[in-house]
């Protein structure tokens, strides 16, 4: 049993970073509109996340960690419309598996909160505390019982830059949380949460982005898109400034980018990326989530219209933009 919890935890989480993005994504769907993420060495050694949500009830915090328990899903429909980021029921079982975790987490009916203590997947202490709403998870040494798995890791820096990227990744698909990223002691990135897509663009790309936005607003009776494109002027030789959400799930999709990049290919250098904070808003029916236990690639029932759809809002708004094009 616990064997095959460590097993099955490692294809969930595979570095501190995956820690960090289930445990964000649950305080989301808790309602937390201020979620802090603290985390030392790369988060290897710690990583704390606190966030203003619902709590999990006294009655619910155990059974929380077991295999497949969400209280997310009720029917097969729910989890083909995917509503909330959460719908496997095997983040917390896997991450208590393999390091060290304490929370603390309270409701606003309860006076008092719970810290619970689980180690390896073993339970070590559940007492009440006084505390404030919400939760907070503190995760020690990751993979200290899995040492297989710990050398695959990069060195902390390479590690807390992944968690730097998710963060900022995250805060851009949610402009309406404010989200604070601390890395060894230094505020990292701090947002305001004022629900502005454009201020947190600023905020996190800074005035080469932000000065050059042009406004993504679309839709047809399946597909809608909202948000913000942009050519920089010094364009990028990676992908790392293309964000596009789907239904507010951080996503990666060959065909969104393929999309966005054909728009831009007048504008810019072979190989050179342009740059996108992209809400679509698409008919569940539309899109098959379940490909990969972390979740990240989907696919699309129409793959083509996916693209065309894309491809011509985006080119027509930057149509008769005069653009700088790139000099090589
Ligand atoms: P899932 O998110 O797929 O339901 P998880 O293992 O990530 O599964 O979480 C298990 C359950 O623990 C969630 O369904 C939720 O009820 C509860 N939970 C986890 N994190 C939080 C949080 N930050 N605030 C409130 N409830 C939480
Ligand atoms: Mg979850």
């Amino acid at each position: 049993q616990n064997t095959i919890n460590k097993i099955a935890a490692g294809e969930v989480i595979e570095r501190p970073a995956a820690v960090v993005k289930e445990l964000i994504e649950n305080a989301i769907d808790a309602g937390a509109n201020a979620i802090t993420t603290e985390i030392k060495e790369g988060g290897i050694s710690f990583i704390r996340i606190t966030d203003n949500g619902n709590g999990i009830l006294k009655e619910d915090i155990k059974t929380a960690f077991l295999r497949h328990a969400t209280s997310k899903i009720k029917t097969v429909e729910d989890l083909l419309s995917v509503s909330s980021l959460g719908f496997r029921g095997e983040a917390l079982a896997s991450i208590a598996a393999v390091s060290q975790v304490e929370l603390v987490t309270k409701t606003s009916n309860e006076l008092t909160g719970i810290r619970y203590i689980i180690e390896g997947g073993e339970e070590k202490s559940y007492e009440e505390i006084g505390c404030p709403n919400g939760t907070t998870f503190l995760i020690r040494n990751l993979f200290y019982n899995t040492p297989a798995r710990r050398k695959f890791l990069k060195s902390p820096n390479t590690e807390a830059s992944m968690i730097g990227d998710l963060i900022t990744r995250l805060s851009v698909s949610h402009p309406d949380i404010s989200f604070k990223f601390i890395n060894n002691n230094k505020i990292k990135l701090h947002t305001s949460g004022n629900g502005k897509l454009k201020d947190i663009v600023y905020n996190v790309y800074g005035r080469d982005i932000s000065a050059h936005l042009l406004e993504v607003n679309g839709r047809t009776e399946e597909y809608e898109i909202t948000g913000y494109i942009a050519k920089p002027i010094v364009t990028r030789g990676n992908r790392d400034y293309e964000n596009y959400f789907i239904n507010g799930r951080y996503v990666k999709s060959s065909i969104i980018s393929r999309a966005i990049e054909d728009a831009f290919k007048p504008f810019i250098m072979l190989h050179r990326y342009p740059f996108a904070a992209l809400h679509f808003r698409i008919d569940s029916d539309l899109i098959d989530v379940n490909v990969h236990p972390t979740k990240m690639e989907l696919r699309f029932k129409n793959g083509n219209e996916m693209y065309h759809f894309t491809y011509s809002i985006l080119s027509q708004i930057l149509a008769g933009k005069e653009l700088i094009p790139d000099v090589s």
